[in-house]
Formats: C-alpha cells, structure tokens, sequence
C-alpha cells in the first residue's frame, strides 16, 4: 500500500514536471504572428512578428499601423492638406519649418538625386501630374505642355537647411512627390519602433519595400522572401533568404497606364519629363528599406549600364533586375548571389 502511495506521488510529480516544462517551452517559443493586410499609402501593408504572446502581438499591430498611418497624413501629396501638400503652396521663396520625419525624407531624397545625378528627383510632381491628365484624356502632352511642367521639376529648386530644418522652393508651382520613397523611410520607423519594443525577430512590408530583423530558430534561412516573376504574376523567379537586411522592387508591370496604346509607366525621367521602358523590374537589396526603395526607382530610371554601374559602386547594396530586352531571366549583381535561393 506504502509502495503503490509512493508509486502514485512519483507519477503525479513527474507529470508534473513535463507539464511545467511543456509549459515553459511553450511560453517561450516563438510563434509567428501575421497582421494580414491592409491598405497604407494607396497599396498593401502587411507585419510579421516572432513573438511570444499572442496578445502582445496585436497591441504591437496596432502600434505598427498607427505609426504607417501617421507618416502617411503628412506625406501623401494626393491628399491637399497633408504638411507636404501645404509645403507646395507656402514654401515658394520663404524658408518653411517642417517636421522632422519630412525633412529626413527631403534630405535623402536630395542626396539620392545627387547620387543618381538627378534620375531619383521628388520634385517630378508636376510631371506626374501632367502625365495621370493625360491618361484620363487618352493622348500624349504637347511639346508646351511638357516644357511647362519640366521647368517647375529639378532637385536644385529644392532648398534645405538642416540647422534651422527649413524647406524653400525656388519657383513657383512646385510639387513634392515622395512616393518613391516614403515607404521604405516608413518600414524603418516601424522596424525600429519593433525592435524597440524588444520583438526578438520581423519582418515589415508596405508594397513590397521589406525590412527584416532578426531570425527565428526553427528558420535557419532566415526570412525567405519571393520575388515575383514581372510577366506572371503566379510565378516567382527566385527566392531571396534575409537576415537584417531590406528589398525594394520598383517595375512598370504593376502600375502602368496606356496612352494611345502605349505602355506608360508610373516612373518618369524627370529630366526629360518621359516614361521610362528599360527595365521591367528592378529589385535592390540594402541595409535600410529607403535607401532600397529611392535606389529601385532611380535604377529604374537610369537603365541597365548605368543603374548597375552605380549600384556595383556602393558597398552594402546589390540589384536583381529584369530587362525589358530578355524579359525571362534576371541578371544580379555579383553580392547579390549571397541572398538567392536556387529559383523556385
Ligand atoms: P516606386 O514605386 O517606389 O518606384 O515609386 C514610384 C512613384 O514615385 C511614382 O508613382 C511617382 O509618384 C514617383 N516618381 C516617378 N518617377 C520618379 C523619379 N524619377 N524620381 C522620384 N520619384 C518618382
Ligand atoms: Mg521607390
């Protein structure tokens, strides 16, 4: 009877045991927690998150979304009175005072145009403009139309002062364009704001600019992200594998407009105020997801030789474009090699 009651205790204290230790393991696994999409700055947001408390991981969505949100009210250009739409009309001739999430984006932007010497330019406003008329009237600009735009477009009437954090626009009918860059200067300040708040690993991604951080154990590739194959939107043409690193796709397949039949991308020369056509897609892998982002569009821009040249010549940064040429392969640069998975 002694031996059977000892017997029992043992059982009970080892069940004990591995319930507490599943336990254990169980709160400290981490899980994967996915926000779904939604729609920020006129395209898909989505958050991943390694994590573990589920609940904690919703109070962390929500802060994700606030924060995209937030950048959103003051940098969208379609919306009249975002601080950047304001910045057209106030800013002609008279140093304005802006906040400073607009001005870190102005500056890099600024900095990205001389990098590129001019292919990346947020003052191509007034070009996008006459191009999205032109497309809901079906023809192409006239000559005057297009010279009238291009002379209020050019990075030099942009002027910046970092003491006293003030813009100035040199002529008048200026328009700031950022959306070739605000989402990837976005996806950091949520990255940051994450890892912040001591989530372990994630991953953020607005239209396609992604930042990573971090890994979870059971994932030793790291974050696997697919690249979607320009001319079939079904396929991926290969797999990247990201540790802390960021990936920017810019391309004409997805947003594209015809005029009189033809192709119109959403990315314009700002130097000559046309479409451009040379590349279909361009993917830039970088350590933070603005300078992906400006660079995918500036390479965009400055077509295959010299978008590759450039992109060969910083260190940290690497490209996977397609060319519109021999739109069934992609070519990459040579340190890109390191974050591609065998194609699917
Ligand atoms: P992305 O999708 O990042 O390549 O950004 C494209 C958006 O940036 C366009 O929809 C325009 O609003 C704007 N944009 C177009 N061409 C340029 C350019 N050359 N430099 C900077 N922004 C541009
Ligand atoms: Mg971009």
């Amino acid at each position: 009877m002694k031996k059977d009651l000892r017997r029992l205790v043992q059982i009970v204290l080892v069940l004990f045991l591995v319930i507490g230790a599943l336990w254990v393991n169980r709160k400290n696994r981490l899980m994967v927690e996915n926000s779904g999409y939604r729609v920020i700055m006129g395209t898909f947001a989505q958050v991943t998150i390694g994590i573990r408390d589920e609940a904690e991981a919703r109070d962390l969505f929500r802060m994700a979304f606030a924060e995209m949100e937030r950048i959103q009210k003051m940098m969208n250009d379609r919306d009249p009175d975002s601080e950047i739409s304001r910045l057209s009309e106030i800013a002609v001739d008279k140093p304005v005072e802006v906040s400073p999430e607009l001005f870190d984006v102005l500056w890099a932007s600024v900095e990205t145009s001389r990098l590129t010497e001019g292919a990346f330019d947020i003052t191509v406003g007034p070009e996008v403009r006459l191009w999205r008329r032109m497309q809901q009237e079906g023809r192409p600009p006239t000559p005057e139309e297009l010279a009238a735009a291009r002379s209020r477009v050019g990075w030099e009437k942009l002027i910046l002062d970092p003491e006293k954090r003030t813009v100035q626009l040199a002529v008048e009918g200026m328009h700031l364009d950022v959306g070739a860059i605000a989402k990837g200067y976005t996806v950091d300040l949520v990255a940051k704001a994450l890892v912040d708040a001591q989530v372990p690993t994630g991953m953020v991604d607005i239209g396609g600019n992604i930042r990573c951080f971090g890994t979870i154990p059971d994932y030793p590739e790291g974050w696997v992200i697919g690249l979607q194959d320009p001319r079939n939107e079904e396929e991926r043409m290969a797999k990247l594998s990201l540790r802390d690193m960021s990936v920017a796709t810019s391309g004409d397949y997805r947003r594209f407009a015809q005029v009189e039949g033809q192709k119109q991308s959403h990315i314009l020369d700002p130097r000559s105020g046309q479409s451009v056509r040379d590349l279909i897609s361009v993917t830039i892998l970088a350590p933070t997801a603005m300078r992906a982002d400006a660079l995918s569009t500036a390479v965009s821009v400055m077509g295959f030789e010299k978008g590759m040249a450039l992109i060969e010549s910083l260190e940290d940064v690497e490209a996977i474009v397609v060319t519109s040429e021999e739109p069934g392969q992609f070519i990459s640069t040579v340190g890109a090699d390191q974050y591609i998975i065998a194609p699917d």
